[in-house]
């Protein structure tokens, strides 16, 4: 990682997207339980016929790919969490600068700033193509 700029966020902004990073924590946590219960009913339900145990087991395939997703960014959200208390947050993994804060205001998790990221897309060094990655500014 290249030498960060000296620039760095007002504690006042790093409180801010630590309470925007906690609050998508737990509504993630909460959308998770909810697709489980989901889950739980359908397969309950695909005791009838085959059509219906097909359907039952799309389902779970869209929700355990939901569950992959929850949990990647869960994982996200606890490493911007952890990096929030190192004090190294805000800062690009790629280029050491300072990410913009529009960009951590929409996206509080984003490892890179917007310049890595475009790059990075480019060159299909990410696995991540989220759409919320694709930001409009
Ligand atoms: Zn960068």
């Amino acid at each position: 990682m290249a030498t960060p700029k000296k620039k760095t966020l007002t504690t006042a902004q790093l409180e801010k997207l630590k309470l925007a990073l906690l609050d998508r924590r737990h509504e993630i946590q909460r959308l998770s339980l909810e697709s489980l219960g989901n889950a739980e009913e359908s397969i309950d339900e695909a005791s009838g016929d085959s059509a219906d145990r097909a359907a039952a087991s799309l389902d779970r395939d869209i929700l355990v790919d939901a569950a992959a997703r929850e949990a990647k960014e869960l994982h996200g959200i606890d490493e911007a969490l952890a990096k929030i208390d190192a004090g190294t947050y805000g800062a690009c993994e790629e280029c050491g600068n300072l990410i913009a804060m529009p960009r951590l205001q929409y996206i509080p998790n984003a490892k890179y700033c917007i310049t890595c990221q475009e790059r990075l897309e480019e060159l299909g060094l990410l696995d991540d193509n989220r759409e919320d990655f694709t930001i409009t500014e």
